[in-house]
């Protein structure tokens, strides 16, 4: 019998089915992933990691919902997102959600990327998050592990930001695009003049 992990943060917010809770949003990043993707940074994270660059995210309180079917539209309606990746807040936190949404970016060919801060192991887990199987099920990458400072990574060629964190490669197809630095920083200019500021730790910065 299955005990998958219930959020009692989630518990208490109601997120409609087929939607999801984002944090943020951007198209044509080249810093958080192989290649150009665009990023879905959800809303919602308990770990309050010491030197977290997006303590907005921490609340799981709504702050944008978008439908699934509306996201997928966004992110394919741009040809240059060649895959998407998934950050946070915590993604396996409304992994049932994102495995939607994963299986049909997927089904155009895009590739899904996610960072968590759970383990793989934990995830695997009887006890990991619910839906957390379905969503890895549909992962080409995922780096695990939370953000732990005093196992901070400073160096333009690592793909993680704390040496705790792995890099798993569930499609071969990807060992050869391995290419990102975390410690890369990248500022989109919206068109309504807002900018995203992301890349640090694969986190996201939203100013007005
Ligand atoms: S670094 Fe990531 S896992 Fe840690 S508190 Fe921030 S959003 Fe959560």
């Amino acid at each position: 019998m299955a005990h998958t992990k219930s959020n009692p943060y989630l518990e208490l917010i109601e997120i409609p089915a087929g939607y999801l809770n984002i944090m943020g949003y951007v198209d044509e990043s080249e810093v958080n992933g192989p290649g150009c993707r665009a990023v879905v940074w959800v809303q919602g994270c308990s770990r309050e990691c010491s030197s977290c660059f997006n303590p907005a995210s921490w609340p799981f309180a709504i702050n944008e919902l978008i439908a699934i079917d509306s996201l997928a539209h966004k992110i394919l309606s741009n040809p240059r997102n060649e895959g998407v990746t998934f950050s946070g807040g915590e993604p396996f936190w409304q992994a049932p959600a994102l495995a939607q949404l994963a299986r049909q970016l997927k089904s155009h060919g895009l590739n899904v990327m996610s960072f968590t801060g759970f383990t793989l192991e934990q995830l695997r887990s009887p006890y990991g998050p619910a839906g957390a199987q379905d969503l890895l099920g549909q992962l080409d990458l995922l780096i695990d592990g939370p953000y732990v400072e005093s196992l901070a990574i400073h160096r333009p060629d690592s793909l993680v930001s704390s040496s705790n964190q792995q890099v798993h490669i569930f499609n071969p197809a990807m060992r050869d695009r391995l290419t990102w630095a975390s410690d890369q920083i990248e500022i989109h200019v919206l068109k309504d003049g807002s900018r995203i500021v992301t890349g640090y730790h694969g986190q996201v910065n939203l100013t007005e």
